[in-house]
Order: C-alpha cells, then sequence, then structure tokens
C-alpha cells in the first residue's frame, strides 16, 4: 500500500468515538479507567522501557539507574559469559533465525542439543520444545485433552492453562486454589471413564505461593483415568536439589506425567517446553498445532538455552543464595509492616498486597522514581481482586542490593502511607 492510497489516520481521542459502536465499545470501561489513572499524572506501570540492561539486577529506565526487582530472571543467566558466547557463535554460524516450522525447514541441530539438555536436565525419555512457554501450555493442554476429555485445574491456573483449554474444547474443572480436598470432591463427580488431565503450577506466580504436590497426586490418584501435568515456569532452575522444580523438591517425579517450563525465566532467553517419559509422547510433533504452525526458535536462542540449562544443573550455589535473598526481604518486607501474598517465604516470588489501585500505583512509582523496579498486578490478572507488587528476585542480588530494595521499601512505603 502506498501513502496515497493508505487509510488515513483516525486523530480522534477515544472519549470522541465513544458513542460509535463498534467491535471495540467492549473496551471503552478499561480505556476510560485507563486515561482517568494517567490523568492524575502517575506513570504508566504497563509502558515501561528499559533504555540499557546493565545486568541481570540493574537497567537504566528513563536515565535513572534502576535495581531490577520484577524480570523473573531468578538465576541470572541472561549475562552468563558462556551462555551470551553461545549465542553468538550460534547467530554467526546458523544465521538469525529459522524462518520455518519444526516440522519443516525449522530444525536445526540446535533444537535437538537443547532438546537433549532437557531430557539429560529433567531424565526423561522425550523433551519437546516450544517457541514460548505459553505455546508449551496452549499445544500441550489442547492436544492432549479434546472434546470430551476434561481438564481439572487450579483456579488461579496461567492464562495459558486456561487458553490450552479452550484451544483444545475439553471441558474445564476448576478447584479452590491450592486446595486437596476440592481437588478430591470434584474428581470424584466426574464420569469414571471419563479421560482426565488434571494440571497444577509449582509455584503460583501472582502470590508466590507452592502448591501442596504430594496431598495433590495422593488425591488423584484415588480417581481412575487421570494423567497430571506440573507447569514448573517459577520452579525450574531454583526448587530441587537438581533444578527441576517443586514437583522435584517434594518428591513426586515418578507420580507426574508431563512437565511444562519456560526459558524465558531461570534460563534466561524465551521458548518453552515439556518433558515426559510417556512412550507415545513423541506424536505429538505431528498433531499439536502451536509446535507444527510458527516458526520455531531462532538458532542463537536454543544454543543460549540449552547452554543455561546444561550450567543450572550444577547452579546449588546460587540456588542457596537465591534462597537466601528471598528470605531476608521477606523477613525486611514483613517488619516494616507490610502485608505480603504468603507468611512465610515460600518462593523467589514476594507478593506485597495493597488496599487498591490508587495505592498500589502510587507505591509502584516511588519506588521507581527511589530506583527500584517491581511488577504492578492488577485483577484480572490476580487473585480475588488484589492490587499487587510483585517482587522476584534473582540469585545475583547482592546483600547489598537487599539492604537498599528494603530501605526503599520503606522510605516508598512511608511517602504514600502504605506503612505507618
Ligand atoms: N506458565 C506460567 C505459570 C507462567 O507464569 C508463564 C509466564 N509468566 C508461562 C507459563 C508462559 O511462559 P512464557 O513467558 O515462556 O510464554
Amino acid at each position: 500500500m502506498t501513502e496515497a492510497t493508505a487509510t488515513a489516520p483516525d486523530t480522534r481521542k477515544p472519549a470522541e468515538i465513544s458513542n460509535a459502536r463498534d467491535l471495540f465499545s467492549k473496551f471503552d470501561a478499561l480505556i476510560a479507567e485507563r486515561e482517568a489513572l494517567l490523568a492524575t499524572g502517575v506513570r504508566d506501570p504497563f509502558a515501561i522501557v528499559m533504555d540499557q540492561v546493565l545486568s541481570p539486577t540493574r537497567a537504566i529506565i528513563k536515565g535513572k539507574e534502576t535495581i531490577l526487582l520484577g524480570t523473573y530472571n531468578y538465576m541470572g543467566m541472561t549475562f552468563d559469559p558462556d551462555v551470551v558466547a553461545a549465542g553468538k557463535k550460534a547467530l554467526d554460524e546458523f544465521g538469525a533465525g529459522t524462518t520455518g516450522s519444526r516440522v519443516l525447514n525449522g530444525t536445526y541441530q540446535g533444537h535437538k542439543e537443547v532438546e537433549d539438555a532437557l531430557k539429560d536436565f529433567y531424565g526423561t525419555s522425550s523433551a519437546m520444545v516450544f517457541s514460548t512457554g505459553y505455546q508449551a501450555n496452549l499445544g500441550i493442554i489442547s492436544t492432549l485433552a479434546g472434546k470430551g476429555d476434561f481438564v481439572v485445574l487450579d483456579a488461579d491456573s496461567h492464562a495459558s492453562i486456561y487458553d490450552g483449554c479452550f484451544l483444545g474444547d475439553a471441558d474445564i474443572v476448576r478447584f479452590r486454589h491450592n486446595s486437596v480436598e476440592d481437588l478430591d470432591k470434584r474428581l470424584g463427580r466426574l464420569p469414571a471413564d471419563a479421560l482426565k488431565l488434571v494440571v497444577l503450577e509449582g509455584v503460583y506466580s501472582m502470590l508466590g505461593d507452592v502448591a501442596p504436590l504430594p496431598d495433590m497426586v495422593a488425591a488423584v490418584r484415588r480417581h481412575p483415568n487421570c494423567m497430571i501435568l506440573v507447569d514448573e515456569a517459577h520452579g525450574m532452575g531454583f526448587f530441587g536439589a537438581k533444578g527441576r522444580g517443586v514437583y522435584e523438591e517434594q518428591g513426586v517425579e515418578k507420580d507426574v506425567d508431563f512437565v511444562v517450563g519456560t526459558f524465558s525465566k531461570s534460563v534466561g532467553t524465551v521458548g518453552g517446553f515439556c518433558v515426559s517419559n510417556h512412550p507415545k509422547f513423541e506424536v505429538l510433533r505431528l498433531v499439536c498445532r502451536p509446535y507444527v504452525f510458527t516458526a520455531s526458535l531462532p538458532p542463537s536462542v536454543v544454543a543460549t538455552a540449552a547452554t543455561s540449562i546444561r550450567k543450572l544443573m550444577h547452579a546449588a550455589d546460587k540456588r542457596a543464595h537465591l534462597w537466601k535473598n528471598s528470605q531476608r526481604l521477606h523477613k525486611g518486607l514483613t517488619d516494616l509492616g507490610f502485608k505480603l501474598g504468603t507468611e512465610t517465604p515460600q518462593s523467589a516470588i514476594i507478593a506485597v498486597i495493597l488496599n487498591d489501585q490508587a495505592q498500589a500505583v502510587a507505591m509502584w512509582q516511588a519506588l521507581l522514581e527511589l530506583g527500584l523496579y517491581v511488577n504492578m498486578a492488577r485483577p484480572p490478572a490476580t487473585p480475588a481482586g488484589t492490587f499487587l507488587l510483585r517482587c522476584s528476585l534473582c540469585a545475583d542480588h547482592s546483600d547489598d542490593q537487599v539492604e537498599q530494595i528494603i530501605a526503599i521499601f520503606a522510605t516508598a512505603g512511608k511517602a504514600t502511607g502504605a506503612i505507618g
């Protein structure tokens, strides 16, 4: 399309066109809420730009050096010299992208290598890599559970898990967050001969709480025709002696049929995967639409992921330091009087619960102005309509940085009235 034939841009403000009903009308309330918020002069929490990233824990945002406490970069692998070197080498040797799906021209040596690294990391017979963790859940859940099957999931499940159910057209049965009793009760109501996929997460990312997997597995085993999938997006790298996730730490490896994970957190790049010991698992490569009908990951990404995953097998010191950081921050914020998502530290995610949107935004902005970046989270992503500031620690946060973080929270909390 030339400039002469292009549609003229609509320069009207959303308010001016709000009366004209069209497919955007359903967003009117959201647009109005957002405009009202920005009119108070606050910065847009969902439009932050990292001008420069200096390390896994530091970036320049609007000219200011800022401590990063909202990245899910748990193990600090994004700047690991071996990981970066592997990416550069692959870029030189294999080019910038594959321009194709895994089942056509998009499987390179590097894709095999990262799947081998995952099989070694998890000790499984199969590993299948997707372009994101979102697509891994979308693909695996929708392909396993179709019309007439049931997906039984925690009410607080990640959006990719819900979307996998919608794509596959399975019946969704939700149980109360982390309630073994409710899981058991709901499974008991399903037809015995129906096929069921129970989807659990090791760590729930909004509040940072961990699932009671042994009790849940025991409940599932009381019912026929169930398979279990655990999403270890936030557990991989950190939990378990081998870093496999909460299901390793809690000793239920033998009971879990599928583990889904991501490269976008502890691994430090982008991508998703599913590992399994099921003898028929490989057939999924032929029938899983979010695997077949999309381009594969670029060579540099799979090379960085493979290198990172192999290093994470021997990262006990990093795991210990991350745990120490999480405990110190949890105690520091509790002592200051903040209300947190969990009473005791359970993971590297620490959620600070604020009274309402105005307080959450004020606090988020005050932290940013003092040089600390955290994630702002709001309904519908959050449970029970809460407004949260989500902090995720990194193994590379130094003791000094954790002290600074607590001091910044104290100043911002007093300035905004979030603490007394
Ligand atoms: N599962 C869970 C539990 C997640 O929190 C996320 C991302 N936040 C994903 C899956 C999707 O991962 P990705 O970023 O690789 O798409």
